[in-house]
């Protein structure tokens, strides 16, 4: 049995009352292997693509999963992402054995554009590998937009491959309609494929931050920015659950890319969620209590060309921290290139 944190522990809960809502202990933690990913996808919830850097250390992966652990005992839940996790395949399987030497908790899952998927041979040895040292589940991203960069037969060789070595139910792809049918976006012209696009957003909606913000907000914008004058994100900071740690030891709470916390390699995860207080510093402050609303005046004032609408308050958000990032503010919390499209 592992410890884990009372919720007290942390000094923003330790001042509420008991009837106020209170910062959840973090129970997962998404481990961002690296930046790099064959693919550029449009709603790219960073800046993903080939020209994109970034390699997590082993030291850091395992500072991060020991940290989680720390916090939430057993019910600690890590997985792997990107970027594309398996560019880097002898990283990823070495804090994977690492992990699963030192007993931690086990590896939730890995998740892979499936664009490796070519040589059968490979395909079963990693992933028996991975099998060996504690995956739990295997998670292919397949969606029109992944489509656009990745070959439908890697896809299908993949899961195929998976479910024999995993087991069907240990395989999950997001998501599998497409599967049985894919939209053929590689063949169409731009106009044709932002039917498609839009379509698949309609069905399957994205948080507006990274370069989906950039390539997306603007197609399903429709709400000036008066409609997000009340929404703060208090309930999003607090409740979030788990975080991302980029390959830089960059922690970002929940899915709020491109906002850190802390850093991992200079303060321990445990010792970060004890010590936030939403409520407390500047750029925290004015998100928890006013949402990305509250930096419009600051933001204005400095040259900041709003627009005429926004699909979502994170479309907002996403876009007002771009300007910021651009101007260097808020440093080291705006923050890195990487979730900015600037390498
Ligand atoms: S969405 Fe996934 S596959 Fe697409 S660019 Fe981003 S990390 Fe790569
Ligand atoms: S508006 Fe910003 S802080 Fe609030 S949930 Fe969206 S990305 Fe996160």
């Amino acid at each position: 049995m592992f410890a884990m944190y009372e919720l007290n522990d942390n000094l923003f809960n330790h001042r509420r009352q008991r009837h106020q809502p209170k910062l959840k202990r973090w129970r997962y933690a998404g481990l961002i292997l690296t930046y790099r990913c064959t693919a550029a996808c449009r709603f790219c919830y960073y800046s993903c693509s080939p020209q994109a850097t970034g390699l997590m250390s082993a030291a850091t992966a395992i500072e991060a999963w020991e940290g989680l652990v720390r916090i939430a005992g057993e019910n600690a839940k890590v997985h792997i992402t990107g970027g594309e996790p398996f560019l880097y395949f002898e990283r990823l399987s070495e804090i994977a054995e690492q992990a699963h030497q030192l007993k931690l908790t086990g590896l939730d899952s890995v998740e892979t554009n499936a664009d490796w998927g070519e040589n059968e041979r490979e395909i079963s040895d990693k992933l028996k590998f991975l099998d060996s040292v504690g995956l739990d589940r295997l998670k292919i991203s397949w969606d029109p937009f992944h489509e656009e960069f990745v070959e439908f037969r890697c896809v299908q060789r993949l899961s195929t491959i998976a479910r024999k070595v995993l087991g069907p139910e240990r395989v999950l792809i997001r998501w599998e309609h497409y599967l049985t049918h894919p939209s053929g976006i590689r063949s169409k012209n731009e106009p044709e494929k932002h039917v498609i696009l839009q379509e698949a957003l309609k069905s399957d909606p994205c948080r507006f931050t990274g370069r989906a913000a950039e390539t997306l907000g603007q197609w399903t914008a429709q709400y000036p920015v008066e409609y997000f004058q009340r929404q703060q994100c208090q309930n999003a900071l607090l409740s979030a659950k788990g975080v991302h740690i980029d390959p830089y030891g960059n922690v970002f709470n929940g899915q709020c890319s491109g906002m850190v916390i802390g850093n991992i390699t200079q303060k321990p995860l445990d010792a970060l969620w004890k010590t936030w207080q939403p409520d407390q510093d500047e750029f925290w402050k004015i998100l928890y209590l006013s949402g990305p609303c509250g930096f419009i005046d600051q933001a204005c004032g400095i040259g900041y060309p709003l627009r005429e609408k926004y699909a979502s308050k994170c479309h907002l958000c996403t876009d007002i921290r771009r300007f910021f990032f651009d101007k260097s503010l808020y440093s080291p919390i705006i923050t890195p290139k990487d979730c900015y499209g600037k390498y």
